[in-house]
């Protein structure tokens, strides 16, 4: 298992990969890539980064027995522990998973909103609803990043791009608003689907219209 725990004070910033099956070999090389470059970017907050397992079995984090799981207890520990303003969830999909996880009649299927496609394949949506509301807190930020097992560079500094968002952000909504201003159109489905999902979440303070 990686773990790092950088910086001090708030935000807490929890990055997580390798939640199940052999997504860790990816989301791993990730968080490292993020490791060697935390000292040159400017670090608000303190950063948890944590590859939880590289090869397990694969047990979805919308099934409740996931987080019966060793890598799911870790996984609820951290957050416990950490209680992370922004956390962000690493996982890794292979080319054929790419309808499924889009699809948008996905919450017929499987009952969650379909994630969004930001760029190059690298998806975005909320958490499971497993531990959304039990977990945190409404105004915590809270993102699934789903992005392809076969990374090419050119999406990998995309990926990258969008993780020192957060770790230079001030906060949740700073974080947010600049995910905005990267992908409009995007983040404006991702809100919607939000909100309709867990329209018991009520936005926080004047200009936030929504958590994902
Ligand atoms: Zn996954």
């Amino acid at each position: 298992m990686m773990f790092r725990d950088i910086g001090f004070g708030k935000p807490v910033k929890l990055i997580v990969g390798g939640l199940h099956g052999n997504e860790g070999i990816v989301t791993e090389h990730i968080l490292r890539e993020i490791l060697n470059r935390v000292h040159r970017v400017k670090l608000r907050g303190r950063l948890i980064l944590c590859n939880l397992t590289k090869k397990e079995k694969y047990i979805s984090t919308l099934c409740a027995t996931y987080y019966q799981t060793d890598a799911g207890k870790r996984l609820l520990s951290l957050i416990r522990n950490y209680k992370p303003e922004i956390y962000i969830e690493l996982h890794s999909y292979g080319k054929k998973a790419y309808s499924k996880l889009t699809h948008p009649r996905r919450k017929e299927f499987f009952g969650v909103p379909p994630l969004v496609d930001l760029e190059d394949g690298i998806l975005l949506g909320s958490i499971s609803p497993h531990i959304r509301t039990s977990e945190f807190r409404n105004h915590d930020l809270c993102l699934t990043l789903e992005i392809p097992k076969d990374l090419n560079g050119d999406t990998e500094r995309k990926v990258i791009k969008i993780l020192t968002l957060a770790i230079t952000s001030h906060s949740q909504f700073v974080f947010l608003e600049k995910l905005r201003e990267m992908y409009p159109s995007q983040i404006r489905i991702a809100e919607k689907d939000f909100y309709e999902y867990f329209n018991g979440i009520k936005p926080f303070g004047g200009s936030i219209k929504c958590q994902l």
